[in-house]
């Protein structure tokens, strides 16, 4: 799969944030070239802050996810000479500060992304940077038979992945569909996640630990039709996940019918379930209910080494 590096190196860039100074110049790589596939420059916008302006509707949306192309004057972007011919290398040079991307694109579609930070000083959400060691291991069960939802999973176990290789953690997800030892019957109709009469949250718990689904290695994900409402024509769709804490075994589910766009909803919730709470307010963090998120600080890391399902080498 087509994705970008550094250049010589070569080190893969999928997902990183990278600092750079202002009118200081990158060079980028993207490995696999194709007829169609571009390099942008983009900005790195956030619904939040719209919506704490209150101009934000949902509408909107997909332009924060894709970004806005940079014009040449805040982004020159220049062609470096490259003997490999399944390689590209552009040269970028962001002139103001700000927090913008690089992103490959298909068409409508990313392929890669990075974050790039063009400031005097790195970050704190680069220099707060932790690299560990490990496994996280996730036990995915069905709650849906097959043709059912928005299969979003690839994509999301692939982030997942990416994610935590970057903190030097490996990714151990066992998700074949629908083989009976994987399916959990009788929420067909749907998991509504709240903890009061109208959910169900309490029956799934115990049918899971009654499948033996609960092996206290890994972390069960239920793949399911889940809603906070009861009656399913009042759905949103806007539930992509949640943890649920307040049974004997931690679990998470994931909505079949929402899209996670930038695929972190499965971190995120995974994050939940090794105990953090709050959601942050910087969007390029996972816990946060940012656009495009792809960063871990070193206390959250701290706390993954300590859940239940990481195991060590
Ligand atoms: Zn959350």
């Amino acid at each position: 799969m087509s994705h970008l590096m550094t250049w010589p190196a070569r080190k893969r860039l999928s997902l990183e944030s990278v600092h750079v100074t202002p009118n200081g110049t990158l060079q980028v790589a993207c490995w696999g070239v194709g007829a169609g596939l571009e390099f942008h420059a983009t900005d790195d916008a956030d619904w939040s802050f719209d919506i704490q302006a209150g101009t934000y509707n949902d509408a909107n949306k997909q332009n924060y996810v894709l970004g806005t192309k940079l014009t040449d004057t805040q982004c020159k972007i220049t062609d470096v000479p490259c003997d490999d011919k399944v390689v590209a290398v552009k040269k970028f040079q962001f002139k103001e500060p700000g927090q913008y991307r690089i992103v490959l694109k298909m068409g409508a579609a990313i392929w890669d992304w990075m974050r790039v930070y063009v400031m005097q000083k790195a970050p704190d959400s680069i220099a707060d940077k932790k690299v560990t060691t490990g496994t996280i291991n996730v036990d995915f069960v069905w709650a849906v038979k097959e043709n059912v939802g928005i299969n979003y999973l690839p994509h999301t176990l692939q982030v997942t992945e990416l994610l935590l290789a970057k903190y030097g953690m490996k990714f151990n997800a066992q998700y074949t569909k629908n083989t009976p030892t994987r399916y959990l019957p009788g929420f067909e109709d749907g998991i509504i996640c709240r903890y009061d009469d109208y959910g169900n949250l309490q029956k799934v718990h115990d049918q899971a630990k009654a499948k033996g689904f609960f092996s206290g290695k890994a972390l069960t994900v239920v793949m399911g039709n889940a809603r906070e409402v009861p009656a399913a024509a009042d759905d949103t769709k806007r539930l992509a996940g949640c943890t649920v804490s307040k049974y004997e075994n931690k679990f998470v589910v994931l909505n079949v019918n929402a899209v996670s766009v930038d695929g972190a909803t499965l971190l995120h919730e995974i994050g939940h379930a090794a105990g953090f709470c709050s959601h942050e307010s910087a969007g390029s963090h996972f816990m946060s209910y940012g656009t495009m998120r792809n960063e871990v600080t070193k206390g959250n890391i701290t706390d993954f080494e300590k859940a239940f399902f990481r195991s060590t080498p």
